[in-house]
């Protein structure tokens, strides 16, 4: 089993320019804020493949891919939901005085790992996370879950006087 590594230190490989490496290493993933809720990722640490390949001119350019899985409350009805991302994110960390092209995970030649698999991991992300496909979410006036209560569910409608006296005004 890989070690687990939230840091990886690009400079140690000793890479020449043009060689690249493979690597498969564990890197442990954070909870995400999501609209006020949080969202668990499972596995907590999860397999990644890292490829590095030094570019000329000192710079590496870096491909991070792994699968996760997300946990948290339906953006609907609040039921559990879950949701599977896969992750597959390049960087490049070019050092150079002409054209100075560095990425925000790379400090002194060593990678956050951890940083970049997270942030690669909510940009991943589906734009709505759902209980089920098409979630028919919770009634805006008492807050039943229509999934369970079926298409039948209704109100009354509740005649509101201050609405019915507006009624009345004609706007001509
Ligand atoms: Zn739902
Ligand atoms: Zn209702």
């Amino acid at each position: 089993m890989p070690a687990r590594t939230d840091s990886f230190d690009l400079g140690r490989l000793r890479l020449s320019s043009g060689e690249g490496r493979k690597h498969v290493l564990e890197v442990g993933l954070d909870p995400l804020q999501f609209g006020g809720e949080t969202y668990v990722i499972t596995p907590e640490v999860v397999g990644a493949t890292l490829d590095i390949s030094r570019t000329t001119h000192n710079g590496h350019a870096l491909r991070l891919r792994f699968d996760a899985s997300l946990r948290g409350p339906c953006m609907r009805c609040l039921e559990p939901a879950r949701a599977a991302v896969s992750v597959d994110s390049r960087e490049v960390d070019q050092p150079g005085d002409v054209e100075e092209l560095r990425s925000p995970y790379v400090e002194e030649d060593v990678l956050d790992l951890r940083a970049w698999a997270r942030d690669a991991l909510a940009l991943a992300l589906p734009v709505q996370l759902l209980c089920r496909p098409g979630c028919a979410g919770l009634c805006a006036i008492c807050g039943t879950d229509l999934n369970t209560s079926g298409p039948e569910h209704a109100h009354e409608r509740e005649p509101d006087l201050r609405w019915a006296k507006l009624g009345e005004l004609k706007f001509d």
